[in-house]
């Protein structure tokens, strides 16, 4: 059936999704593009991020230029603003799958080289361009585990779990 080849295959994947505040309000849209373009959800959580879980979150990055100064501070401050929806994302290459379907950092730039990017359709900006996606493994690996703690199956060929969606104001 569709699971087992799904689990036996090596290119079906994991990655951490989140939905930046900007675009939950079009949730249920993005909820259908996610699966019309070939991925599962397999778990999602909604999360009031504290400016310190914001940073601890884009940590990874904080020697890059563009972070040192007021870039930075508007990105944390714009991701612990309002609610994010944090996902599990499964399907095949499905981390670089979804940094394709996301498109380019830049909305500006997503709307001339890829229109039909979820940033060109529901961005606003470079800072509220309303998703995130790991960009390795190694980085879904650690932003699975800071949102999805309780999950020690993480990575390639883990087992499917059930979709949880849990209200979470605290959750990192
Ligand atoms: N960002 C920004 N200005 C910039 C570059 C990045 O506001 O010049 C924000 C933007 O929200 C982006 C996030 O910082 O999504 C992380 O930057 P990164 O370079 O990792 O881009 P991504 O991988 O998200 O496309």
């Amino acid at each position: 059936d569709a699971f087992t080849r799904d689990y036996f295959s090596s290119q079906t994947e994991r990655t951490f999704a989140l939905m930046k505040p900007e675009s939950l309000k079009h949730l249920g849209n993005i909820v259908e593009e996610i699966y019309s373009r070939g991925f599962e959800i397999t778990k999602a959580k909604m999360c009031l991020l504290s400016e310190a879980q914001a940073k601890e979150f884009y940590k990874e990055h904080e020697d890059k230029s563009f972070f040192l100064g007021l870039i930075y501070r508007t990105l944390v401050r714009h991701m612990s603003s309002e609610p994010v929806l944090a996902m599990e994302l499964m399907g095949k290459d499905a981390i670089k799958a979804w940094r394709r379907e996301i498109g380019p950092t830049d909305v500006e730039v997503a709307k001339k080289e890829a229109p039909s990017s979820l940033r060109s359709l529901f961005g606003i900006n470079k800072t509220q361009n309303g998703f995130h996606g790991s960009d390795s493994l190694e980085s879904a690996q650690r932003e699975l585990q800071i949102f999805f703690p309780s999950d020690t199956s993480l990575g390639k060929k883990a087992p499917r779990t059930s979709a949880t969606f849990v209200n979470c104001t605290c959750c990192i």
